[in-house]
C-alpha cells in the first residue's frame, strides 16, 4: 500500500515516479564522454527555459549554495538586499557573514519591492550589486521583476542577482532581455526534482565582475564553473543522479511545451484563488503581486491552521504548509508548483473543503 504523504507544501514538492526512476539510473563517471554528451544535450532545452544565450551551469548544492556564491563572486563592496520575506531577508545576513557590506531595502512581509524604491537606493552610488527574490515563497509575493530589472539597468556598474527558486519554469523570466546578471533556481520547488541541485546562468558582466573580486573560494567560484561548463563539465563531482532526473524533466517540459506549462500554472493558481474566495479567506499578498506557483492564504477566518494541516495529512495523506516563521498559524500555503494539474489541485481543494467542514 502506498502510504506516502503527497507534498503540496511550497517546497520540496512532489516528485513524479518517472523523475524518481531517472534519478535511480546507474551512475556514470563525470569526466567521461557519456557525461559530456549528457551535459551538452541539456544546454539547448535549459537555455530555452532560462531565456538566455548564456551557458546554464549546474551546482550540486541547494539554492543557498549559489545564493552565497553569488555574493562571494559578484559583490565588490556593498550589496543592496531587497527584503520582503524570510528568504529575501536572510540574504542580508548571508552577505554579512561573507564579509560584505550589505544594506536592506526592507518592506513589510506581504508587500512587494518596487522599481522606484530600488532606483532611489542605487542613486546613492553606494552599491555594486542587488539581490532580489523573484517569488518570495514565504509570503506568496511575486515581485515586479521587469520593473525592478529596468531600475537596476540604469546603473551599469550594478549587477542584478535574482533567485527564481519557486517561480522558474512556472512563469516566463526573460533573463537576457531584462539584463539579469545571475539567475538561479533550485531543483526541489518549481522544477519538481529531488532536493540537492541548483541551476544558474551568468551574464558576461557577471563573469567580468567575478574576475575582479577576491575571496571567491573554490566550490562556488563562478570562473571555475565557466571554465568547466565550456567543456560540458562541472568543477567537482556532480550529483549525476540529479542530472538524469533533470534530463527526464526537460523531456517532460518539451513534450508539454513551455507556454503550455506556464498556462497550466496559471490555471491551477486560478483554481486555488477561486477556492480562497469561496471559503471566505483573504490573500496575504496584494492583488497584482500574487505568486502563480503557490498561494499564501491569510487566515482571516481565524481557523486552527495546525489542526487543518494535521487533519489533511491524517485523512487524505496530503501535506500543506501551516505558515512560515512569524506567519505560522496566521497563514497557510498551498503549492501548485511542478507537475500539478487542474485535476490534482482540484482534489487537494476538495480534501481541504472536507477538512474545513467537519
Ligand atoms: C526554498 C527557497 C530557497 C532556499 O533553497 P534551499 O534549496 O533550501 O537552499 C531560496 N529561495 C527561495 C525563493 C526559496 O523558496
Amino acid at each position: 500500500m502506498d502510504t506516502h504523504t503527497k507534498l503540496f507544501i511550497p517546497g520540496p514538492v512532489e516528485v513524479s515516479a518517472k523523475t524518481l526512476a531517472a534519478f535511480a539510473r546507474p551512475v556514470i563517471g563525470h569526466r567521461g564522454s557519456d557525461f559530456v554528451k549528457l551535459y551538452e544535450s541539456l544546454q539547448g532545452p535549459l537555455r530555452d527555459l532560462f531565456q538566455t544565450k548564456q551557458m546554464v551551469m549546474l551546482s550540486t548544492s541547494s539554492a543557498w549554495g549559489i545564493m552565497e556564491g553569488a555574493i562571494r563572486n559578484l559583490v565588490r563592496e556593498r550589496v543592496l538586499c531587497c527584503m520582503c520575506g524570510a528568504f529575501s531577508d536572510k540574504w542580508l545576513d548571508v552577505a554579512q557573514r561573507c564579509g560584505k557590506q550589505a544594506e536592506a531595502l526592507q518592506v513589510p512581509w506581504g508587500q512587494p519591492i518596487t522599481g522606484a524604491a530600488v532606483a532611489e537606493k542605487l542613486a546613492t552610488g553606494k552599491f555594486d550589486a542587488v539581490t532580489l527574490i523573484h517569488n518570495e515563497t514565504s509570503t506568496g509575493v511575486l515581485n515586479p521583476l521587469a520593473e525592478i530589472a529596468a531600475a537596476v539597468r540604469q546603473f551599469p556598474n550594478v549587477v542584478l542577482i535574482v533567485d527564481s527558486v519557486s517561480s522558474f519554469s512556472a512563469v516566463p523570466i526573460a533573463t537576457d532581455e531584462l539584463g539579469i546578471d545571475l539567475l538561479l533556481t533550485g531543483s526541489q520547488k518549481a522544477l519538481a526534482l529531488p532536493p540537492g541541485l541548483s541551476l544558474f546562468t551568468c551574464s558576461d558582466r557577471a563573469f567580468e565582475r567575478a574576475k575582479s573580486v577576491e575571496g571567491r573560494g573554490y566550490y562556488f567560484d563562478l570562473l571555475e564553473f565557466k571554465k568547466n561548463a565550456e567543456a560540458n563539465m562541472t568543477p567537482s563531482t556532480p550529483s549525476v543522479s540529479h542530472i538524469y532526473a533533470l534530463q527526464s524533466k526537460l523531456e517532460d517540459i518539451a513534450a508539454e511545451g513551455i507556454a503550455a506549462r506556464h498556462a497550466r500554472h496559471e490555471a491551477t493558481n486560478t483554481l486555488v484563488h477561486d477556492w480562497v474566495r469561496r471559503q471566505g479567506f483573504d490573500f496575504f499578498a496584494p492583488e497584482g503581486f500574487r505568486s502563480k506557483s503557490l498561494t499564501c492564504v491569510a487566515n482571516s477566518r481565524g481557523i486552527d491552521v495546525a489542526d487543518l494541516v494535521s487533519k489533511l495529512k491524517k485523512r487524505h495523506r496530503l501535506a500543506i504548509d501551516g505558515g512560515y516563521g512569524q506567519l505560522k498559524g496566521k497563514t497557510f500555503r498551498l503549492s501548485n508548483m511542478g507537475d500539478e494539474t487542474v485535476e490534482t489541485v482540484g482534489h487537494l481543494l476538495a480534501c481541504l473543503d472536507d477538512c474545513l467542514a467537519t
